[in-house]
């Protein structure tokens, strides 16, 4: 059920409005802005109905606020008010508010207009899933990464924490393809990324298809040693799988990976760090292919094999 958060000062009225809803909604009710903005934060709503004249933070303020919030910037907010003035109804759609609906209102218009938010929220959220998650491998995709990778990189030195930034090519795949066909090696990418995935699921990993047959891994406070070590394991857990390649070429499917471990600071370069985790990569392939190549900032590079 979807979630809808009502903020009034009055309990009368919340409860009022809370009853129109009840019956399709999952509806929490508190009675004042500061309330509102913490459980906005606390838990994910589909929709917040806000009233605008309350003591301390008004809901203008607090819809400001709200709008301030990235992660609650896209939740839709509707005013209710007995403010039915053209200029409030305008400062109110202005700062963001999606409705505004006066007082005294109408339940069955209420409600209606409360459904019609709900489903263009609903709608919404599911383009933007679809829209940065790869659909072969159902991993995040290249848009997706572009959108993390910056924001895992100023974490990092916001933290002064390590992080490891490691590509992955699968071995040989054109001639994987050219040997089983196209559909055959769909299957091969979708196998490989639900490995690597598997393995890289904490909140400080990051995994996502990069292209074609290549992926790429953002590790957050591992540190070189443990992350080259762990990333070994993904290789072979993808060796592992027991994907029979063309024998001419190699008895499984195989990736390489090479990747980098730096302590990132204010001003280093994402993208020169990439391209040297890229380096490593084409060293993988040159030293034949099925291994970990890593580095860290002082280029000491390590290899598997
Ligand atoms: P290397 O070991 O040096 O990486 O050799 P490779 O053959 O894997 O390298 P290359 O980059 O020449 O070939 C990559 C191949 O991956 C070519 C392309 O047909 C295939 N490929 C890229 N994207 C897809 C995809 O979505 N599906 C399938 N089936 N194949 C893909
Ligand atoms: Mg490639
Ligand atoms: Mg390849």
């Amino acid at each position: 059920m979807e979630k809808i958060l009502i903020i009034d000062d009055s309990p009368v009225q919340a409860n009022f409005l809370s009853s129109i809803l009840t019956d399709d909604y999952e509806v929490t009710v508190v009675n004042s802005a500061e309330e509102g903005l913490k459980q906005a934060k606390a838990e994910e709503y589909s929709l917040i109905l806000l009233d605008v004249i309350m003591p301390g933070m008004d809901g203008f303020q607090l819809l400001k606020m709200l709008q301030e919030e990235v992660i609650l910037r896209h939740t839709p907010v509707i005013l209710i008010t007995s403010l039915n003035d053209i200029q409030h109804e305008e400062q109110g759609l202005t700062l963001g508010a999606v409705d505004y609906i006066t007082k005294p209102f109408h339940p069955a218009i209420v409600r209606a207009r409360v459904n019609t938010h709900i489903h263009l929220y609903r709608y919404r959220t599911q383009i933007e899933r679809e829209a940065t998650v790869d659909q072969l491998t159902g991993v995040p995709n290249r848009r997706r990464y572009d959108a993390v990778s910056g924001k895992r990189w100023q974490d990092a030195i916001r933290l002064g924490a390590p992080i490891s930034i490691c590509m992955f090519d699968i071995d040989k795949f054109k001639v994987y393809n050219d040997s089983f066909g196209h559909p055959a090696g769909d299957k091969v990418i979708k196998a490989v990324a639900e490995t690597a995935a598997s393995m890289l699921r904490r909140g400080t990993d990051f995994f996502a298809r990069y292209g074609g047959e290549e992926f790429v891994a953002l590790i957050l406070g591992g540190g070189a040693e443990n992350d080259f070590a762990h990333l070994q394991k993904v290789r072979q857990a993808v060796e592992n799988l027991h994907i029979p390649h063309n024998p001419e070429v190699s008895q499984w499917v195989t990736v390489s990976i090479g990747g980098i471990t730096v302590l990132p600071k204010v001003g280093s370069s994402f993208d020169m760090y990439l391209k040297m985790a890229d380096a490593m990569l084409y060293d993988a392939k040159r030293f034949g292919r099925n291994q970990v190549v890593w580095t860290n900032e002082k280029m000491e590079q390590r290899r598997e094999k």
